[in-house]
């Protein structure tokens, strides 16, 4: 662990500590550095570039000394290798993309350089952000720190471990089906996936266009306001971006503004700070599946909500299972049409050998692309064509509208949130599901139904399971938003960290 970030474990505490002088963002870069030299063994990173790294770090030191610096100047940052960067090379752990250098930043990239934050590389994740646990990398699995036999949940799961070992403070993922959310469950530490839209997707490297979103991961909820904050809005190179935020429209920071509102409205009855709150449980989330310890770290923290003033209502979200079927018709649909760019042609892996064009590109693809991807891209293909459209893509679109309703159902009718378990299980030894490539497909159950509706969540760390080896390993509630609520439950999430410690584990301090 970085002793800087052990030092100063939240955000506040870092600022202050680089506002009052006490360490320069060149110490802090420099110290995070090193641990990420010393943590190989996690293989969280991708791409590290130190002299890249200090110039930023350097830059963010001069801001501060002319009186300049912003709140997130200094800030030590790193982004899932899907966030185009300039310098660094952007793979989406692909072969296809290993020494793909982009000419620009992706927005969230260039938002976040912008406010100062210090970019310490990027992060390891499954192959075109195709997978739940990391284990679909072309550069080796990332490892979860909490027991490096497991994963630490995917896509994102470079991003994930990389905060639970305290590497860096924050990291950057995406989650098209819960991979923000799902590392950070695994990993014990605190994500957020926004509203989709709220984030801007350019520079993303495109997995399924109408379900990707940007997300921020760190140690606590409190630690993202300020980073999601800045990362989101409106953006002309994203025509599915917007401005929007609930009660607070074009106004800048609104997302922090609703956070400081919606929190000093839940201080200010202290006794029972979560008072008249009601919280949607869904009966589906709790049934075959669920492990018995998820379950119960679920259900104490129900309670713990329940004692802060909370009340729990019963809901019922009906098509949850049809979420499966429903995602993986429609993500390998997107990803067939989003990948056919990579032919060899313009840029990307191009075979060394080969006959004509065809032949060209059909090796360059079989070459460049790792099997997950493949198998996505023949299911995407096969359910587009000729004759199957209306047979399998319309249907799950159709399921699609139909999942969102029940959403929105329970939003309009029982509860102001709704919450539940992340996965059905803790971290799982990596190379596990080898001989069923489908099987992790359904641990994404509680997941992406949020990403077929559009909807916000967050996990936040809420108790511990055991691995094999008897190693601690962490669990995470998952908190579920109406449309454009992210300040609520950041709030809500907030309320819940002061009431309990379950985000200040580290991992291997347990
Ligand atoms: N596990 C899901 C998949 O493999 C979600 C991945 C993601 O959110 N990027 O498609």
């Amino acid at each position: 662990m970085s002793v800087a970030l052990r030092t100063f474990p939240t955000l506040t505490s870092l600022q202050t500590a680089l506002a009052q002088g006490q360490l320069s963002a060149t110490e802090l870069a420099q110290d995070c550095l090193k641990q990420i030299h010393a943590q190989q063994a996690l293989n969280a990173f991708v791409h590290v570039d130190t002299e890249l790294t200090l110039a930023q770090a350097r830059a963010a030191d001069a801001s501060r000394a002319a009186g300049t610096a912003g709140p997130l100047t200094g800030i030590p940052i790193a982004h899932k290798d899907v966030f185009v960067t300039q310098g660094w090379r952007s793979t989406a752990g692909s072969n296809m993309l290993k020494n793909y250098v982009s000419p620009f930043d992706a927005t969230v990239v260039h938002k976040l350089l912008e406010a100062g934050c210090v970019n310490l590389g990027k992060l390891n994740c499954d192959e075109f952000a195709m997978g739940s646990g990391n284990e679909h990398s072309a550069f080796g699995p990332a490892r979860n720190p909490w027991d490096q036999r497991c994963v630490p949940g995917g896509s994102s799961g470079g991003s994930a471990a990389a905060v639970a070992a305290r590497l860096v403070f924050a990291t950057t993922g995406t989650d098209t089906g819960g991979s923000v959310r799902q590392p950070a469950a695994l990993c014990g530490v605190s994500g957020i996936k926004p509203t989709y839209g709220a984030v801007s997707r350019y520079g993303m490297i495109a997995y399924g266009s109408s379900l990707d979103q940007a997300g921020v991961i760190a140690p606590a909820a409190a630690d993202l306001v300020a980073l999601l904050d800045t990362m989101s809005g409106f953006d002309v190179r994203d025509a599915t971006s917007t401005e929007q935020c609930r009660g607070v429209t074009n106004a800048p920071g609104r997302i922090q503004s609703e956070f400081k509102k919606a929190s000093a409205h839940y201080l200010s009855q202290a006794t029972l700070p979560l008072k008249g709150l009601r919280i949607g449980v869904p009966s589906e989330y709790f049934g075959v599946g669920l492990s018995p310890e998820v379950g119960a770290a679920i259900e104490a923290a129900l309670v713990q909500f329940e004692q802060l003033g909370a009340q729990r209502v019963s809901i019922s979200l009906p098509r949850t299972r049809l979420s499966i079927p429903a995602y993986y018709v429609i993500a390998p649909a997107e990803a067939s049409s989003n990948l056919s760019r990579y032919d060899g042609v313009r840029y990307g892996h191009r075979t060394s050998s080969y006959t004509d064009l065809a032949d060209m590109t059909g090796r360059s693809r079989a070459e460049g692309f790792g099997p997950e991807v493949q198998r996505r891209i023949l299911v995407g293909t096969y359910v587009l064509s000729h004759g199957y459209y209306d047979a399998y893509y319309l249907q799950a679109q159709r399921l699609r509208r139909m999942i969102a309703d029940d959403f929105q159902a329970a939003f309009a009718q029982k509860c102001d949130v709704i919450m539940g378990p992340v996965t059905p299980t803790v971290a799982k030894p990596i190379g596990g599901n080898q001989d069923d490539p489908t099987a992790d497909w359904l641990a994404d159950v509680y997941t992406l139904g949020l990403n077929l509706a559009g909807l916000p969540g967050m996990s936040v760390p809420c108790g511990f399971g055991k691995s094999a080896a008897g190693n601690p390993l962490p669990i995470g509630l998952q908190i579920i938003g109406d449309y454009f609520d992210e300040g609520r439950l950041l709030a809500i999430a907030h309320q819940y960290q002061l009431a309990t410690d379950w985000h200040q584990h580290s991992a291997g301090q347990v």
